[in-house]
């Protein structure tokens, strides 16, 4: 063990029982209270995530009387060394940390504060392209690096238990030519807007990717870093792009956009026959087209059995990001996930049939693709099925047939099913055609047959 006065971050595992790391603290976690499992009372804890000199990486969670004692010494780059705390197995479904392990210290921890190690960096990045996310089991917790091309103004609200939220969503693109929604929170989205603008590169560690209504947001967690323009060579690689073209290149947004008038289709434009043999092909990533169509019909009923056309869902805001829970709720209103009766409302989750002038297909489209394919509310849908019965929501439906030409947004998906590789495809957004747009999309397809054929 020569030339190592600590022991590396990087090898505690729990064969370890005996070891004593310097570390700095890169980021720290409001202290908040639980109810104890085994007894009535409240206990108390916070964590931390530690850098030590060999850019080892731990969270290490205090509790009780150690979070009492700790909680206000530990501030965020500051260096410690830390002893006699507990190793265990990293759980993943809370911990960002790359770390197999997590560390746990209670009353018997020995933990100092120490002079400032130059020697230790202030925060480690590791990066990923925004393109690799998406081949991502989900939900799952990346450090990004992009350009900011766009973003919203700050947004106040009051969450569901009271607490007052204020949250900032910004798009990020990066070199591998996607982009991507992020939402940060508090401080950090209270920021000037003149911050954000003039496209500016930011790193930030710890962004929690989810999958919401068929596209993927990220949301940065308060225990995560944000810097802008940093130095790191991933950040000059990405202004790089940007200047040389990038600003002007076709992203693909991987996230899917709130409703209204912001909402933007992406993905490759194609005629339904290339979609078709297109998703056929699909390898190991999920890819993005769009296509113009018309609604020909919507799946009523599956042999007899009549098809819901919408279902309840939760509307209780999550912790974290705030973005609803979304999940069924049963007759009572009464929603599994959150343990009690809440708000709920109509999401539409229909079986579609879009076809064009080369062919037809199947999608499952989702609430507000669907609203939009329609051209009325899950609202409106549920009013008339309650009010008016079944029959007359499905002459509804089917008075929607034809009605009008869509651009649907597609998601492929690999997937498989009974052990046989497969593409699942789904309508993840919609919108009514932008006539100049498509005009301009038939107009290229004229002269692309002009220039092919032989005079
Ligand atoms: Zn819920």
């Amino acid at each position: 063990m020569t030339g190592y006065e600590f022991f590396p971050i990087r090898e505690l595992s729990t064969y370890q029982t005996k070891w004593t790391i310097k570390g700095r603290v890169t980021s720290k976690a409001p202290l908040r209270t639980f109810k104890q499992r085994n007894g009535s009372g409240q206990g108390k804890v916070f964590h931390v995530e530690l850098l030590d000199v060999e850019g080892g990486e731990i969270r290490a969670s205090f509790f009780n009387d150690a979070a009492e004692k700790h909680f206000e010494l530990m501030e965020v780059g500051k260096c410690f060394t830390l002893s006699k705390g507990q190793v265990k197995l990293a759980n993943r479904q809370f911990n960002a940390c790359k770390h197999r392990y997590e560390l746990v210290f209670d009353k018997a921890s020995q933990v100092d504060q120490v002079a400032d190690d130059g020697k230790i960096d202030a925060v480690k990045f590791t990066v990923v392209e925004l393109r690799s996310v998406q081949g991502k089991a989900l939900p799952c917790s990346v450090d990004v690096c992009g350009i900011v091309t766009a973003f919203d103004k700050a947004f106040a609200f009051t969450s569901k238990d009271g607490k007052d939220l204020v949250k900032r969503t910004l798009t990020l693109a990066d070199d591998s030519g996607i982009s991507m929604q992020v939402t940060i929170w508090g401080d950090r989205a209270k920021k000037d807007d003149s911050e954000f603008q003039g496209h500016p590169v930011v790193v930030m560690k710890g962004v929690t990717v989810k999958e919401w209504q068929g596209g993927l947001s990220g949301s940065l967690m308060e225990s995560g870093s944000l810097a802008f323009n940093p130095e790191m060579p991933e950040a000059q690689k990405v202004k790089a792009w940007w200047t040389q073209g990038g600003h002007a290149q076709n992203l693909t947004l991987i996230s899917q956009t709130t409703g209204g008038a912001g909402a933007r289709i992406a993905g490759k434009l194609m005629d339904v026959l290339e979609m078709k043999q297109k998703s056929e092909q699909l390898l190991n990533e999920q890819e993005m087209y769009s296509a113009y169509c018309r609604l020909a019909s919507v799946q009523l009923r599956k042999r007899d059995d009549i098809q819901p056309l919408y279902y309840n869902a939760c509307l209780e805001p999550k912790e974290g990001n705030g973005l609803p829970c979304n999940r069924r709720v049963d007759d009572s209103s009464f929603c599994a996930v959150c343990n009690k009766v809440v708000k709920a409302a109509p999401r539409l989750n229909l079986r579609c049939r879009f076809e064009d002038a080369t062919g037809n297909f199947w999608v499952t489209t989702f609430h507000q693709a669907a609203e939009k394919v329609l051209g009325m509310t899950a609202q409106e849908v549920a009013d008339i099925e309650n009010n008016q019965g079944r029959e007359a929501v499905e002459a509804k439906m089917k008075s929607c047939y034809y009605a009008r030409i869509v651009q649907v947004q597609l998601r492929a998906k690999p997937d498989s099913y009974n052990g046989e590789q497969r593409t699942n495809v789904s309508c993840t957004s919609a919108q009514p055609i932008n006539r100049r747009e498509h005009g301009r999309f038939m107009l290229k397809e004229i002269e692309d047959m002009l220039a092919k054929a032989v005079c």
